[in-house]
């Protein structure tokens, strides 16, 4: 099938589906303007998804913005590392069960039946594409080079302001804002503190690979990022790429693997504190280890070392060189590549900061048992379930449950949603159910009006049917 027979398939099936068609939500005006039912910040795969949700429950007044420009959007063809997704080829989400719209049935109209066969994982700027192709078949309303500065109140609405100066009024706010939008991209302070900021980028950043050729790289970090940024440094030449992981010896159990299952999946947010905090924290420090492939990439030049039990424990300039000093050696390098991940702090988020001191954490409302602290996990939000703040001080802030987190932040509270593809299937129907209820209670007066005042005839001809 060509993408065009696709499209037309794709169609066809949300005519199908189309029940109830009609769009139910009242609207609201704010000097003049309308007010958007929902405001999504982040046009990636979560926030895509989610407007499509949405869509599909008939809450149509939606707009999404991103501040990249479009097809930049995520990871995938801006910094990812990565030659393919680290997930299963067979992964879905995005469709939200639709078949057509499945990443099987765009790759197969794409490249056809047998590339499918052949394929191991999905490449990463295929991933884009499909994405490209999902937002243009679906006609989603997604406004790019537009960033979200700040989230306030205002009244019973939320105002957004916007770098270009312009605001947005809107019901609810959806945050579909990456991976690191819970925080930031981490610098640890040994390297932010004493190494001048050109030797240096995290993962996360654009770097310029050409010109790293006949360098000596020292990479911090032992997950999968780490590994692509190693391999992309001896691709383009490097004299050495030195890779240091603190931990004794590389994770070798991937518990996401563990984690793709509906029960996991569907259901992780409605078990009690506790357990999703046990099970959070395993988690984390289980980690994950870099895929195989992704692993001989790098260990296929021999110019490419891992020092595991290795972390920096000193760092400077000597001489020309960054020298770093860990418990098995000294080493000297010309540039550094940070794969230290991402931190969860809310006050990071430059569009959360005003928001954030009223905003629960797991550090506020669990007090873990002895033995298991975490104190990177506790700084996550303590989410309701249908992924919205909820407020330090319970019964403040009422504004706070109409902001839904959506991103890797979730993690304790949710599980999986945004911030990763398996979660999509699954926190999409969590988010978007809890909106649509939260608007219709919300609005449960008027619509009681709109039925006391219901009077359309169905019922026509009392007498008989016409000759
Ligand atoms: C290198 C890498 C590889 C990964 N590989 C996989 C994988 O194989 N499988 C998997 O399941 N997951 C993977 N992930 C995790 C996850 O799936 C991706 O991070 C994915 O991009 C998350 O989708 P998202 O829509 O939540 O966020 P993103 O794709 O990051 O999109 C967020 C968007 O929000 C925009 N934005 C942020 N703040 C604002 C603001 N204030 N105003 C306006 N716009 C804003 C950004 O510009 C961005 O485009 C990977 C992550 C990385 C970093």
């Amino acid at each position: 099938m060509s993408l065009e027979a696709l499209e037309r398939r794709v169609r066809q099936e949300l005519e199908f589906l189309n029940y109830p068609a009609r769009n139910w939500v009242p609207p609201r005006q704010r000097d003049g303007v309308r007010v958007l039912d929902v405001l999504i910040v982040g046009g990636g795969q979560a926030g895509l998804a989610a407007c499509f949700g949405l869509r599909r429950e008939r809450i149509d007044n939606i707009e999404v913005l991103d501040a990249k420009p479009a097809g930049l959007e995520g990871p995938w063809i801006d910094f990812a590392r990565m030659v393919t997704l680290r997930t299963p080829k067979t992964v879905t989400g995005p469709d939200l069960g639709l078949p057509s719209l499945a990443p099987r049935a765009w790759f197969e109209a794409r490249h056809g039946a047998e590339a499918w066969n052949a394929l191991n994982k999905i490449d990463r700027r295929d991933w884009q594409d499909y994405l490209g192709w999902y937002r243009r078949v679906l006609g989603l309303p997604v406004v790019n080079g537009v960033r979200v500065t700040e989230i306030r109140p205002d009244g019973d609405l939320l105002v957004a302001v916007l770098d270009t100066g312009e605001r947005r009024w809107a019901r609810r706010i959806v945050l579909a804002t990456g991976l690191e939008g819970g925080g930031r991209w981490q610098i640890p302070a040994i390297v932010s503190q004493n190494v001048p900021a050109d030797r240096y980028a995290h993962t996360a950043q654009a770097i310029d690979f050409a010109a790293l050729a006949g360098k000596r790289i020292g990479v911090l970090g032992g997950g999968a990022s780490a590994f692509d940024n190693a391999a992309t440094a001896l691709e383009a030449g490097a004299a050495s790429v030195d890779l240091f992981v603190r931990r004794p010896e590389l994770p070798r159990i991937n518990p996401y693997r563990w984690m793709e299952n509906v029960g996991y999946l569907g259901h992780f947010a409605d078990l009690p504190d506790p357990l999703r905090w046990r099970m959070t924290r395993r988690i984390f420090d289980m980690n994950q280890p870099p895929p195989q492939d992704t692993l001989w990439r790098c260990q296929h030049f021999a110019n490419f070392a891992l020092h595991t039990g290795s972390p920096w424990t000193g760092l400077g300039i000597v001489g020309d060189a960054v020298a770093a000093r860990t418990p098995k050696g000294e080493f000297a390098f010309d540039f550094l590549i940070i794969g230290t991940g991402f931190t969860v702090d809310l006050s990071l988020r430059p569009e959360l900061a005003a928001l954030a001191p009223d905003i629960a954490t797991w550090a506020d409302r669990f007090d873990p048992p002895a033995g298991e602290g975490h104190a990177a996990l506790g700084q996550f939000p303590y989410l309701a379930p249908d992924c919205s703040f909820t407020a330090k001080q319970p019964g403040t802030h009422p504004h706070l449950a109409h902001i839904h987190d959506f991103t890797f932040a979730t993690m304790p509270s949710m599980g999986l949603t945004g911030g990763s593809i398996s979660g999509l299937k699954y926190g999409v129907r969590r988010l978007v159910g809890g909106i649509a209820k939260s608007l219709f209670t919300e609005d449960a007066e008027t619509h009681c009006a709109s039925l006391m005042a219901y009077e359309e005839l169905e019922l026509l001809h009392l007498d008989g049917p016409p000759p």
